[in-house]
């Protein structure tokens, strides 16, 4: 398997894994909320839920350098490997505990408003059915991702983490080339091609550039460095270039191909979400909110297989070159 889809794959059970979580977490939210349990209950779950072993993201790391290690003289080189200096830095696992316990926090908060609002409620199933309906945009979306200096859009533990999981392989992908090819004494890079590029990335695929290139485009030594590839949440990888065999495949897809799969990615994720709550509506008695929502999955799922057919095309005709 390639380092590429090795990533990819390692990030995309990532961010499922979470996906998954989350929307447990929601339904148990409802379910005790419904039963008016105590915050020390809901604390209890939280607790229990987000005690995440970590452990997969460093043996997927290690794995990663393995990958890029094809030729045999790294091997008695490794002693030299810690000196050099200013790559970029890999996020520790402290990151992604961290963002766990805020956001076990931030439900444990929600939780208890609700729970003393509820108290108050003469009609609860029109309380606890605003609540559903609210939920996402008030408990989980509130991690903001900066573009441009602005917060682009908010986030959710699922997404956030999936980038931070990609930001972690993709570096140590690109540190372990880098790393590679001074010990190799070999200057030549290839920034590999894959389909479904993002916009920023698609010019430099499949391209050779030398070192001194290479960290003009990225300002690879750089603390703020990314400025064209490697930015965040990059899926771009980095090969030592050797020989004419890594150029058989020019890039093939576009921007419109990168905001197909975007698209796709993003309504799994409304799918996962509408199911949710669907089960949400039926624990609170709302027949007639859970069959709308039964309706929009029904149109959602016919939308994701069109868009799964168009990708599949795309793919096919990416890997025939
Ligand atoms: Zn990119």
């Amino acid at each position: 398997m390639s380092v590429k889809n090795r990533i990819d794959k390692e990030v995309l059970l990532t961010v499922q894994k979470y996906d998954k979580k989350l929307n447990k977490t929601e339904l148990t939210y409802f379910r005790n909320l419904l039963e008016e349990k105590s915050p020390q209950e809901m604390l209890d779950y939280l607790t229990e839920e987000y005690t995440i072993d970590h452990t997969y993201m460093i043996k997927a790391i290690e794995e990663i350098k393995q990958l890029i290690k094809k030729k045999d003289k790294i091997k008695t080189l490794e002693a030299i490997r810690d000196i050099i200096p200013n790559l970029l830095e890999i996020n520790p696992i402290e990151d992604f505990k961290r963002s766990e316990l805020d956001y076990a926090q931030r439900v444990l908060n929600k939780y208890t408003e609700d729970l003393a609002d509820i108290k108050t409620q003469k009609d609860k199933t029109q309380f606890l059915t605003t609540k559903i309906r609210t939920y996402t945009r008030r408990v989980e979306q509130y991690i903001p991702y900066f573009h441009n200096g602005f917060v682009w859009s908010m986030q959710n533990l699922a997404t956030y983490n999936s980038m931070l999981y990609n930001v972690n392989l993709t570096r140590t992908a690109w540190n372990q080339s880098y790393k590679d090819s001074i010990l190799l004494e070999n200057d030549k890079f290839i920034i590999n091609t894959h389909p479904f590029a993002c916009p920023h990335c698609l010019e430099h695929q499949g391209k050779i550039y030398t070192r001194q290139e290479l960290e003009d485009i990225v300002g690879i030594a750089v603390e703020d460095g990314a400025k064209e590839i490697l930015h965040p949440n990059c899926k771009c990888t980095l090969s030592i270039y050797w020989d004419k065999s890594q150029l058989t495949r020019q890039h093939r897809t576009t921007e419109a191909d990168y905001r197909l799969d975007q698209k796709a990615k993003s309504l799994q994720r409304q799918i996962n979400k509408r199911r949710t709550e669907k089960i949400a509506f039926q624990d609170i008695g709302n027949e007639e909110m859970a069959d709308k929502r039964r309706k929009e999955l029904t149109r959602m799922y016919a939308e994701l297989r069109g868009i799964k057919g168009q990708m599949e095309t795309i793919r096919k005709r990416f890997y025939k070159y």
